[in-house]
């Protein structure tokens, strides 16, 4: 599956894209993390990378074979800083698995990264970190480290600690002759399938003879024929560490396809070796093994997760905790123990036969003799649950052996041996979890407490280590997640004191100096981003720099002046803090009080004073942007401040109905902003607004919303507090005077739809004309009718109710004129009127909808004849309305004609069509017409202004004479002459023009038959009249 991955060449290093070494990554601003308390180090899982990393660990606490591996020093592997010279001999392989080893042993992080040793595998993408299996990894690994420490001291290095020697002997029954075949291993393999555990696999593989006879006889060399023989395998020679490889997964010919035994496979802690082995002379401990490790596979066969329990030999990690619990689960383990023995029918049975003299005994017997040594009877404590005592002992093949009658039972020879060893005491640990031998560590507390409560282990999954008990181990017996590979060391083999709890012993100079500076660059970026993590900025605020007015606290300079900013750890204390602003306010005196500030819209407000100078910021609840404000705690500039969230200023919008034109065009309200403490009593709050009465009304909508809402407050809502009653910053309210209540619909409590619309007229009475009189206010919106104006302005003017019967209102223009009467049905909006704007209230009746009320003036010297009004139907006619004015200004006789009044009010364009309607020549409601003397032309003539010319002298005007005289052929209509003829005012009198009187002609005339006229004219003028 590997490959040549891990071979190397040295010969090409620099070609060699495994192995850079250092690789210039991207570093991620946060440091890692660093190691928890177990103070082991993981390794980061770098996609299906578990396998790799339970193996890696358990190298790393095979103390032997990490200390073997570093004793391997620069002048025999190179450095990885030469890793890129073009001739240099460097050893990469082991160089990186050096340091990482270093990085696991002494870098202060939670995880370690195996990227470089992988690189230096030659594995570069993700397909080749795909999950392998751990048992072939084991040998790649192994055989790859020995391919490059080829030639140097640690060339045998894997030998020296793992290989072992299996011998096979055929022995001849007739010759005696011995046939040897030797089998190096660096691991053994054992099966799984139908064997209880690993002493009956080694006793199936190394005890148990297999025999050549009848038709499978063997073939002597020495005699030259087939015989009988016997052939056996033994342990010839031992390794320091035993690996040994559990065949869990197995191929099921007849569903053809790979499975995963997951049944219950049991190993002990300690195991004596000397009956596999051949030479079995020497002495106990030559034979005597520690497990150490367990990698261990959860899943099926096509994938899955490895992690591995491993023993900390040397106590380098944190396993106290385990410590801790361990008591109680002593004390635990005595109160079951008992128990627990009795709950296992094997562990009694074979207890019961240990103690036989004979090998056998009748199976009728046994029962009995369970009853006498135990107290209990197969029938009453193991019939419901096992069956009948013959049957569980048929069903137990492996352990029980029957006599050929079926008679007599015994245990089997190996089990026997395997209990023997047991009860010697080498703790032979084999217990199954339900009905297989006994964990017999569990029987005897206080021995395992004497073997094994130093012994620390630690379950290393990926980047997560966690101690665990020795007991934990047990449950990987069997099932999904169940072991997979053991690592035994062997019980001779002593650690160094020096050894115990030294991550560093036997570290080279180089490597422990890599890890220090690493672990300085470490601790400094920690430093730093902790201080990053943890630094707050707070806004100092000194009472110097701030005055206390309108409800709250206000910068006398800018508020950037006024500000200082302090960063500091948020750890740090109170005091910590109190220093840290004494430094920088050296002229500080008297007291120092801190207290919590917020920028309100009122100004600052204080609240809490931060007290007890032992608290953390943190714990005090001082956040990044926190402002605090510095002062003595009493006042500012003199003024005693009030702080707390029931002082907190709130600003009210108070409006206000408008005066003319006071809020500006279109505002009918005038605003201002008012603090009040959110707890002044509303009737205060009433009383400081309107303290003439009236009432207060409140937008429940806030500052945005343009709500139509109004809600009034009630009387009994004046107790209330601004803050109770939700009055908050930028509510508004508005105040009514006591007149204006008749918009306000107390009983349902609110004002509604055009209620925001409400502003007021000022009516004046003009019908009492002897004295000054005041106007009064009138509220109204646009849609109030004029009628109710008037009504309201009689009742607020104190006048008689009948007056409503006889005036009008009128608007008053700037001037002090009184303009048209308003209709009575027109709005507000119709009459054009202006919020805040005067009227007069008359006598005389408003003109209806369908009337028009006009002024006229007699001639145009306005001094001569005073204005007068009148009232028309706008459907009369031209004619009529001259009738009736002339009757009004008592003027008779039929020499009469009206003009309208021009913009310099002087009479303009005549009305010339008699019989047309006013309507339909325009007139409007307001327009002032003028009676003027003579009768116009008949229809189809005009009246045209003669001038004349009188000098010659300027050639300017004369040309400009001479052109207005040609074309005389054109008509008089076609030269656009006014039938009413011009205004001799329009001509400008700094011309030598004399006015020399008018003619009428008819429209159709020509300009040759005007000039006709004008010369009969002039001839008659220069007869009768001396002009100037
Ligand atoms: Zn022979």
């Amino acid at each position: 599956m590997f490959g040549d991955l891990f071979e190397e060449d040295f010969s090409f290093i620099s070609n060699n894209h495994c192995g850079k070494g250092k690789k210039s990554k991207p570093r991620d601003s946060e440091p890692p993390a660093p190691r928890d308390f177990t103070n082991l180090s993981g390794i980061k899982n770098q996609g299906g990378t578990c396998y790799l990393n339970s193996l890696l660990q358990t190298l790393l606490f095979t103390p032997e074979f990490r200390e073997a591996l570093f004793s391997l020093g620069p002048e025999e592997l190179g450095t990885l800083d030469d890793s890129s010279k073009p001739d240099a001999k460097v050893r990469i392989i082991p160089l990186q698995l050096q340091r990482l080893f270093a990085q696991l042993l002494l870098l202060d992080q939670q995880a370690a990264s195996t990227t470089d040793l992988t690189e230096s595998f030659g594995w570069n993408s993700h397909e080749e970190m795909r999950q392998h299996d751990v048992q072939e990894l084991n040998r790649i690994l192994f055989s790859a480290l020995e391919t490059s420490l080829v030639g140097t001291s640690g060339h045998d290095l894997i030998n020296r600690l793992y290989h072992g020697i299996v011998v096979n002997q055929i022995v001849c029954k007739e010759c005696k002759n011995v046939s040897e075949r030797q089998e190096d291993f660096l691991d053994l393999t054992v099966a799984v399938k139908g064997i209880a555990g690993l002493e009956e696999a080694l006793w199936n593989m190394y005890v148990e003879e297999e025999y050549f006879e009848n038709e499978n006889l063997y073939r002597c060399g020495a005699c030259d024929k087939l015989v009988e023989a016997s052939k056996s395998a033994k342990l010839r020679k031992l390794p320091p560490f035993l690996t040994i490889s559990l065949l869990r997964f197995n191929f099921d010919f007849e569903k053809c396809e790979r499975y995963k035994e997951t049944s219950c496979y049991t190993f002990p802690i300690q195991i004596n070796l000397r009956p596999f082995c051949e030479q079995t002379e020497m002495d106990d401990s030559e034979y005597m093994y520690e497990l150490f490790s367990v990698i261990i596979h959860k899943g099926g066969c096509y994938g899955g997760h490895y992690h591995v329990y491993i023993r900390d030999v040397d106590e380098l990690g944190n396993w106290q905790l385990q410590e801790e619990d361990r008591l109680i689960e002593d004390k635990l383990l005595r109160e079951t123990e008992n128990a627990e023995e009795i709950e296992n029918p094997l562990a009694v049975l074979k207890g019961i036969f240990s103690e036989e003299e004979s090998k056998q005994i009748p199976v009728d017997q046994l029962g009995q003799r369970l009853l006498e040594k135990k107290g209990v009877s197969w029938n009453k404590k193991y019939r419901k649950q096992y069956g009948a005592l013959r049957k569980y002992l048929q069903n137990h093949p492996q352990i029980f052996h029957f006599s050929p009658d079926e008679n007599k039972v015994g245990l089997k020879e190996k089990q026997k041996l395997l209990f023997m060893s047991d009860s010697q005491g080498q703790d032979l640990q084999s217990r199954p979890q339900k009905n297989d031998v006994q964990w017999k560590a569990e029987k005897k507390p206080t021995r395992l407490r004497d073997s094994s409560a130093g012994h620390h282990w630690f379950d290393l999954n990926d980047s997560k280590v966690q101690p665990i008990k020795e007991k934990d181990i047990e449950k990987q017996f069997q099932g999904k997640e169940s072991a997979y590979m053991l690592f035994y060391r062997k019980s001779q083999l002593k650690r160094p004191p020096e050894a115990r709890g030294n991550p560093r012993y036997q570290i080279p100079e180089h490597l422990l100096n890599e890890m220090n500076a690493a672990n300085t660059e470490l601790q400094k970026k920690r430093v730093e981003c902790d201080s990053a993590n943890n630094g707050i900025d707070l806004h100092l605020h000194l009472s110097s720099c701030y005055k206390f007015h309108n409800g709250a606290l206000h910068p006398s300079l800018t508020w950037k002046e006024s500000v200082v900013d302090l960063t500091i750890d948020r750890r740090k204390t109170l005091g910590d803090l109190r220093q840290s602003v004494f430094q920088m306010l050296e002229s500080w005196e008297g007291d120092m009080i801190l207290s919590i500030a917020k920028p309100l819209p009122a100004g600052l407000h204080l609240y809490q004073i931060l007290d007890g100078d032992e608290l953390t910021l943190d714990g005090v609840g001082l956040a990044d942007g926190t402002d605090v404000f510095v002062w003595n705690g009493k006042e500012v500039g003199g003024t005693k401040v009030m702080t707390g969230p029931d002082h907190e200023p709130v600003v009210v919008n108070v409006l206000r109905l408008a005066e003319y034109n006071e809020g500006g065009k279109g505002q009918h309200f005038t605003e201002s902003q008012h603090v009040f403490s959110c707890s002044t009593k509303l009737g205060d709050l009433h009383r400081a607004l309107a303290p003439s009465g009236g009432i207060i009304l409140k937008n429940s909508a806030g500052p945005d919303k343009e709500a139509k809402n109004w809600e009034v407050f009630r009387e009994e809502d004046m107790k209330e507090t601004v803050k109770s009653v939700g009055l908050t910053d930028g509510c508004s309210v508005l105040i009514l005077d006591s007149h204006d209540q008749s918009f306000v619909n107390v009983s349902s409590g609110n004002l509604t739809a055009f209620t925001y619309d409400i502003s007021w007229l000022q009516v004046k009475n003009f019908c009492r004309t002897e004295d000054e009189e005041k106007p009064v206010k009138i509220t109204a919106t646009i849609e109030t009718v004029m009628s109710d104006i008037k009504r309201k302005a009689i009742r607020e003017l104190q006048l008689e109710e009948e007056l409503a019967n006889d005036s009008c209102l009128r608007p008053v223009s700037r001037n002090g004129k009184l303009l048209s009467p308003v209709p009575e049905d027109y709005t507000v909006k119709e009459a054009e009127l202006k919020m805040g704007s005067l009227l007069g209230l008359c006598h005389g009746k408003a003109p209806t909808s369908t009337q028009l009320f006009l002024y006229f003036i007699v001639g145009s010297d306005q001094n001569a004849s005073p204005e007068m009004e009148i009232v028309v139907e706008e459907t009369a006619s031209v004619k009529e309305c001259l009738n009736l004015m002339l009757e009004k200004s008592g003027l008779s006789g039929d020499n009469w004609h009206l003009r309208r009044i021009d913009w310099c009010y002087e009479a303009g364009e005549a009305l010339s069509q008699e019989n047309a309607t006013l309507k339909e020549l325009n007139v409007c409601r307001g327009d002032t017409l003028v009676i003027t003397e003579g009768k116009l032309p008949p229809k189809g003539f005009l009246k045209i202004p003669i001038w004349w010319f009188k000098s010659s002298s300027h050639r300017k005007h004369g040309e400009n004479a001479e052109d207005k005289v040609n074309g005389l052929t054109y008509k008089m209509e076609a030269l656009q002459v006014s039938s009413a003829g011009d205004s001799p005012e329009y001509i400008h009198t700094d011309m030598d023009l004399c006015y020399a009187g008018s003619i009428e002609i008819a429209g159709e005339a020509s300009l040759e038959d005007l000039k006709m006229q004008y010369v009969l004219i002039w001839h008659l003028l220069l007869c009768h009249v001396q002009w100037f």
